[in-house]
């Protein structure tokens, strides 16, 4: 390994360890990186230099004994901006650097792909003006798409905004004036889920995350897996019923022709009318038998996905998101079963079914992930804050 890989390598693991314990001390850093006293006090050492890191003075929570010097990424240390190309608009994030969302913005969204860059930026300048930070403090910027993004950040079909081959990075690039990381909106939301979420301690898990349609990332080996060209995890296209309801990829019978929202109110409209995923999951909580039938279909054939995914992937956890977590008191338990049944035994018992508890946070979280990820890469082809 190149000396100068493995520095980068034991930055990132010291700046991820203080992210995710804020007020850690440099000792205690040792246990959690596994690092030596001397790297850990040049790698801190150069983190003050350049502002990243802070020291407080205080005592650590639940310890007795003097007040030590303990560390934090500072306030003031940098912005990462998140910026999600949604249905209805473009939604802009604001996090500092340990990736707390902590301000955001709404703008329309541009019809034409060749007014992304200008809009991007302003609601960019917008948001800072708001926050009253400076454009440059944004040591990067995630942009999460809804649509199947290839290798190099190109979206090569999008069918929510009905965009097909644009390539979004070089469109923002060279307006933007900070590095720009691009891939698709599940991918960033799995991201999410393992700096953030449920799957912060697993370097192993799937996610299935649902709303307009339904999304799934692949996470192996502490990264996402991709596939030839980046367009791996489609795990909502997984066949749930043969020849079944017509899906919006072209195919029929998809898992997403059944629980995406708009696919749930399609099927529970056929007994009861109702406008929005709410109106479904109120009428659940008042016992209403017509439309706990439809959930119950619905657990049957997220079991029989999640079946399929236990016997390829044998992962220690998937982490369901958006509507499906939403849903996921009232289907759990026929889709337990539907698993015992379908699933096999041994890699049955490994898999944890968890509920992902920041995918349906007012803001979303997936184009900070982004940036951070890109922020702490360990490719030397990127732009290295360490
Ligand atoms: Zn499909």
């Amino acid at each position: 390994m190149h000396p100068s890989y493995l520095r980068q390598f034991h930055a990132s693991q010291i700046f991820h360890a203080i992210r995710t314990s804020p007020g850690v001390s440099q000792k205690e850093l040792i246990d959690l990186t596994g690092c030596d006293k001397s790297t850990i006090s040049v790698i801190i050492k150069r983190f003050e230099e350049i502002g990243l890191v802070e020291r407080i003075t205080g005592t650590s929570a639940g310890k007795r004994g003097r007040p030590s010097e303990m560390l934090r990424i500072s306030e003031m240390s940098g912005l990462l901006m998140g910026v999600h190309l949604e249905f209805e608009c473009l939604r802009f994030v604001a996090a500092n650097l340990d990736g707390q969302p902590f301000s955001s913005k709404d703008a329309p969204l541009p019809q034409a792909p060749e007014d992304l860059a200008d809009n991007v930026r302003a609601g960019i300048v917008e948001l800072c003006a708001e926050i009253g930070r400076d454009l440059s403090e944004i040591r990067a910027i995630g942009i999460a798409l809804p649509g199947l993004v290839g290798q190099t950040g190109g979206l090569a079909q999008s069918s929510n905004l009905s965009w097909s081959k644009v390539a979004v990075p070089e469109l923002l690039r060279s307006k933007l004036g900070a590095p720009v990381y691009v891939d698709n909106d599940t991918n960033a939301a799995t991201l999410a889920e393992f700096l953030f979420g449920e799957c912060s301690q697993l370097s192993d898990f799937i996610m299935l995350d649902g709303g307009r349609g339904i999304g799934g990332g692949v996470f192996i080996d502490g990264r996402l897996y991709r596939g030839k060209n980046g367009f791996a995890g489609e795990l909502g296209h997984i066949k749930v019923v043969k020849d079944g309801r017509q899906c919006g990829c072209g195919s029929s019978g998809c898992l997403s022709a059944y629980l995406s929202a708009p696919a749930m109110i399609a099927r529970v409209r056929r007994t009861t009318e109702v406008q929005t995923l709410a109106d479904i999951l109120a009428l659940a909580a008042s016992g209403d038998s017509d439309v706990l039938l439809v959930l119950e279909e619905s657990g049957e054939f997220l079991g029989t996905a999640l079946a399929s995914l236990i016997n390829i992937f044998n992962p220690p956890a998937i982490v369901l998101g958006g509507v499906l977590a939403d849903m996921w008191p009232y289907i759990s338990a026929r889709t337990a079963r539907v698993i015992e049944r379908e699933a096999m035994q041994a890699p049955r018992e490994q898999t944890e079914i968890l509920v992902s508890k920041i995918s349906n946070a007012k803001v979303p979280w997936g184009g900070v992930a982004l940036a951070l990820e890109g922020f702490s890469s360990l490719d030397p082809a990127e732009s290295m804050p360490w």
